[in-house]
């Protein structure tokens, strides 16, 4: 942005104004001139000056007047009074329409030229600011992420549209007067950052050293639970540090739904393999550690085959679904229960040694035993434990349940071998 500096000169005494506009066409881009008050303020209306320089003592409009109508147009407008009267009652005039300079005829052109360069300066530092703001305001509108800037107070000082939408307010004095500090915002949810109670929310956020942990959570205007990556970083020679939230609800959603779903069997909704494999490592050093026992269970549905070949897969699926649930609904909350693979399933039983799984496994083939499945159908299945042993590993505990299993499968079904 180049500044073009134009500038208004009105003087009534030709032979000042010859020798002045010598000097002021060399300290402008644009000079206009006017020979009294009235030709000088439609001249100032028209041409809009950055700098009005103008005499006092005039005819048909003097300059106090003249100036008193240019500051009610423009209440910022730069102007310099040069007068021959030291009088105070100009200088009070002077003082009340707060311009800038007053200088003593005869002219001393040093002294004019150092006020009308330094007017200029503000002129340009005024025009860079403006610019400033404007790049920033456009910078920050196109962006799709939330932006705030904070001072050292916590205030916010500045905030993107974005923003303003996000939390439906017009500017950010309403957000200051309405909601006080962001950080009380943020909500506890699960994977997301929230304030330690005693902390300083930005301190606390500070010291969470893992990137990826700085996760916040929101409620937008229609509170709806929105989670956010925050970003933040401050701004060098000042107190201020500035924002981003970026936006990642969907991909917050879809990670917590793969992470459930590759646990869950597809067609039971019952814990699958992976589930209990990794439950068999972390029970067996739970039992180590706290010196308790651990027991297995696995049972297979008799003559399964029979049912698909009878009724089709659909049956037999539903039939899985349906044992699934039936066993759920019955199991003791510390049992790890899940499908294994097939018709076969895996019940993990933490603090129970052998009598106690038989007692639970007997109770289950029973209950099955009586139980009508879909379509009126009844089923049977066949149990097979193994109680932890000091030896064991998770293979070997696997395989004495399995050989149960197959005893029980052997012996006549509908059984449970240990
Ligand atoms: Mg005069």
């Amino acid at each position: 942005m180049k500044e073009n500096i134009v500038l208004l000169y009105v003087e009534d005494e030709s032979e000042i104004r010859t020798n002045t506009v010598r000097l002021l066409e060399h300290l402008c881009d644009e000079l206009i001139v006017a020979s009294d008050g009235k030709e000088g303020l439609s001249l100032y209306k028209k041409h809009k000056p950055h700098i009005v320089i103008s005499d006092i003592e005039m005819p048909i409009m003097n300059g106090v007047d003249m100036c008193r109508a240019i500051k009610k147009i423009d209440s910022n407008q730069h102007i310099i009074f040069t007068t021959a009267h030291s009088d105070s009652i100009y200088f009070m005039a002077a003082i009340e329409m707060q311009i800038d300079s007053y200088i003593l005829k005869p002219i001393e052109y040093n002294l004019l030229e150092n006020k009308i360069n330094s007017i200029k300066n503000q002129i340009i530092i005024k025009n860079r600011l403006k610019e400033q703001k404007i790049i920033c305001n456009e910078v920050t509108r196109f962006q799709n992420n939330i932006l705030f800037v904070l001072d050292d107070n916590s205030k916010i000082i500045f905030a993107n549209e974005k923003f303003l939408e996000f939390f439906s307010i017009d500017n950010i004095k309403s957000f200051n007067d309405k909601y006080k500090d962001i950080g009380n915002h943020f909500i506890k949810n699960s994977g997301c950052f929230y304030p330690k109670k005693d902390k300083y929310w930005l301190d606390d956020l500070n010291q969470t050293k893992d990137e990826k942990r700085r996760v916040v959570s929101l409620k937008d205007k229609d509170n709806n639970l929105k989670v956010f990556v925050i970003t933040f970083n401050e701004i060098s020679e000042t107190n201020h540090s500035v924002f981003i939230l970026t936006e990642i609800t969907n991909l917050n959603r879809e990670k917590n739904s793969l992470k459930e779903n590759v646990y869950i069997d597809a067609l039971t909704k019952v814990p699958n393999r992976l589930y209990i494999d990794k439950h068999f490592t972390t029970e067996i050093a739970k039992k180590d550690r706290e010196n308790t026992a651990l027991s297995l269970i696995i049972l297979d549905i008799d003559n399964f085959k029979n049912f698909n070949d009878t009724y089709g897969h659909l049956v037999g699926d539903e039939i899985l679904v349906g044992l699934s649930e039936y066993i759920v609904n019955n199991k003791r909350k510390i049992d790890i229960f899940g499908r294994w693979g097939g018709e076969e399933f895996m019940m993990l039983l933490p603090n129970t040694a052998l009598e106690g799984a038989k007692v639970v496994a007997e109770k289950f083939r029973k209950l099955i035993e009586e139980y009508i499945f879909y379509n009126g159908l009844k089923l049977t299945c066949s149990f097979g434990i193994s109680e932890f042993k000091e030896y064991d590993s998770k293979e070997s505990f696997i395989q004495r349940a399995d050989d149960a299993l197959y005893m029980s499968k052997r012996n006549g079904k509908n059984r449970v071998e240990s």
